[in-house]
């Protein structure tokens, strides 16, 4: 049994069994058939799907009328080693191509196989050689049979570990957010003075001018002791920390200057709205009368953040930075408010109809999904080694639609919200807002979307199954994104020739798209789920693909920033 083709005449007047479906396969039964051999080709499934075109109808060619002039003048495969001409076969006998399709091996022995069909039935070939070219699909079975761990398989301990990291997250995120009627973590750690309830406590009682400055409302130290009381502080500090050090880390790694420029525009778009602005610049700027009475920059304080001390308006919902950079409905907060905020209802409907319309029709979503948005930062930074994690197939593919649900319910509320204000809080339209958003433990969209899905389980499950769980199957803004791609003229577009339909390019796409599909036959990709991470692109190890756009008149516009190593390396 063999699993490489190196000198296809060496098979010449034998029979040939040939196992498999993709490239390796077909390249490999058109060589040996071309140089005389009876080949048969045996794959699981009822046609043809991997393989390019232009393999699956060299076979048929063959298989009709054996002496049919096809060649495999340059094989895709890196398994057939060997170009197969016309020239190579001038006094062999005449070959054959016979498909078994839909049948699997049974039983392999020195001058027979055993095939067995669809329907049960078993069929005897004679046979000399075996040519195993099950390309991607590792004989995984046989490794666990022989006792070696394959990974990706899950253990006893994968599960405890993700379970406990679960748990982790459910803590956490009712740490940081006040959800008494679920598990009033929050609550509890405020009520016992528990950490980082005690902090400001413990920096006014340290002495010496530290206690003194914190205590100067002027003075920076009493914003920062005041911002060191609050969980958000800490989560939103740690969020962008990460971002910083696996972006440093993933620029190291990534050598080009696509990944080096969309790392620091994440970077820079995260520690600027998270933390640098609601955390430390504004709180400070309130302690020192910028948003007093009478001060010009008072109104746009009140529209964006309502104060929490009346009419002095030191203390107010910095936190509501967040919507510079989160559109609804991924942050529904700055919408979904008591009354209307107009400023933020005029920022988050330019946000979502207007400047995310215009950047996908241009450069795609993953302009926004990859250059911008926080859950994008943490994935391509956080969460660079783990994309390979992403499950792939139709079962998982069909999970895509969880995102259009939330953008539905999202949208019901967004109605109720607006009927609300009109009707008055009163109305039966406010009632069932405040139901639906806040009201009914463990369904309401604060709970289950925001910190269950987007939360618990968009970074519990990062580093078992990818750091884009939440954005590939649940965000209500990617559902609603995926209806402006249609009208995009993004694409990534693959040199077919150069593919070898290695597969890394599907493996390493956390939006779990099958790239190669696209690649190894020549069409442009054009999946709304890409979120322009530039994975597949970097990781090719042949150049196949480069990032671009149509123009108006189908003219292919390539990206001229650098994004392919092998491409930089031959000067394109
Ligand atoms: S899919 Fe949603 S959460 Fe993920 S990066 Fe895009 S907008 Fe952000
Ligand atoms: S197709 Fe490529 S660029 Fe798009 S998400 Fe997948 S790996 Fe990233
Ligand atoms: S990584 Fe490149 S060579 Fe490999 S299958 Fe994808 S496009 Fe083809």
């Amino acid at each position: 049994v063999h699993n490489r083709l190196f000198d296809p005449a060496d098979f010449s007047g034998k029979n040939v069994l040939v196992v498999g479906g993709g490239d390796s396969a077909l390249e490999s039964a058109i060589a040996l058939a071309g140089c005389g051999a009876k080949v048969t080709v045996s794959y699981r499934k009822p046609e043809f799907s991997r393989p390019k075109p232009g393999n699956i109808e060299k076979l048929q060619m063959l298989e009709q009328d054996p002496k049919a002039d096809v060649q495999v003048e340059r094989p895709s495969s890196e398994r057939v080693t060997t170009a197969f001409t016309r020239g190579m076969v001038k006094n062999a006998p005449t070959g054959s191509i016979t498909l078994a399709m839909a049948s699997t091996v049974t039983r392999i022995e020195p001058d027979k196989v055993t095939l067995k069909r669809e329907d049960g039935e078993e069929v005897v070939l004679p046979n000399d050689d075996v040519f195993s070219m099950i390309g991607r699909e590792a004989p995984l079975d046989f490794f666990r049979r022989s006792g070696l761990h394959v990974r990706g398989d899950w253990r006893p301990v994968t599960w405890i570990s993700c379970i406990a990291f679960l748990l982790f997250c459910v803590a956490l995120y009712h740490w940081k957010s006040n959800h008494p009627q679920e598990f009033p973590v929050q609550r509890w750690a405020s009520q016992a003075h528990a950490f980082p309830y005690n902090i400001p406590k413990a920096i006014e009682s340290a002495g010496g001018r530290i206690a003194q400055w914190s205590k100067s409302e002027g003075n920076f130290l009493f914003t920062l002791k005041r911002g060191l009381g609050n969980p958000s502080f800490y989560y939103t500090l740690a969020y962008c920390t990460c971002v910083l050090v696996f972006g440093i880390r993933r620029m190291r790694r990534r050598r080009t200057p696509y990944v080096k420029w969309q790392t620091l525009v994440l970077i820079a778009s995260q520690w600027i709205p998270l933390f640098i602005l609601p955390e430390l610049i504004l709180p400070w700027m309130g302690h020192n009368g910028f948003f007093e009475p009478g001060h010009p920059s008072r109104w746009v304080a009140d529209q964006l953040f309502e104060s929490y001390d009346g009419s002095l308006g030191h203390e107010r919902a910095y936190w509501r930075a967040y919507g510079f950079i989160l559109a609804f409905p991924l942050n529904v907060y700055n919408v979904f408010t008591e009354h209307p905020m107009w400023l933020w209802l005029g920022i988050s409907f330019l946000q979502t109809f207007v400047i995310i319309p215009l950047i996908i029709f241009r450069w795609g979503k993953g302009a926004y999904c990859g250059w911008i948005c926080s859950c994008g930062a943490l994935a391509e930074t956080m969460g660079d080694s783990y994309r390979s994690k992403m499950p792939h197939g139709p079962f998982w593919n069909r999970l895509n639609m969880v995102g259009q649900a939330v953008l539905l319910f999202a949208l019901a509320i967004l109605g109720l919200r607006i009927a609300g204000w009109t009707l008055g809080d009163d109305s039966w339209a406010t009632h069932w807002y405040h139901k639906l958003f806040e009201g009914i433990p463990f369904l309401s969209y604060g709970w289950s979307v925001d910190i269950f899905m987007a939360g618990i389980l968009g970074v519990g499950l990062y580093f078992w199954f990818s750091g884009r769980v939440w954005c590939r199957f649940a965000c209500p803004l990617a559902a609603l994104m995926h209806i402006y791609t249609r009208f995009s003229r993004y694409r990534i577009f693959p040199d077919k020739h150069k593919c070898i339909s290695c597969n890394v390019c599907t493996s390493v796409c956390h939006q779990g798209i099958d790239v190669m599909n696209f690649a190894n036959k020549g069409l442009p990709m054009e999946d709304p789920e890409c979120v322009r991470c530039s994975a597949c692109v970097q990781q090719c190890p042949t150049g196949v693909l480069q990032f671009g756009r149509y123009d108006g008149q189908e003219n292919i516009i390539l990206d001229q920033l650098p994004a392919s190593p092998v491409l930089m390396r031959e000067g394109k």
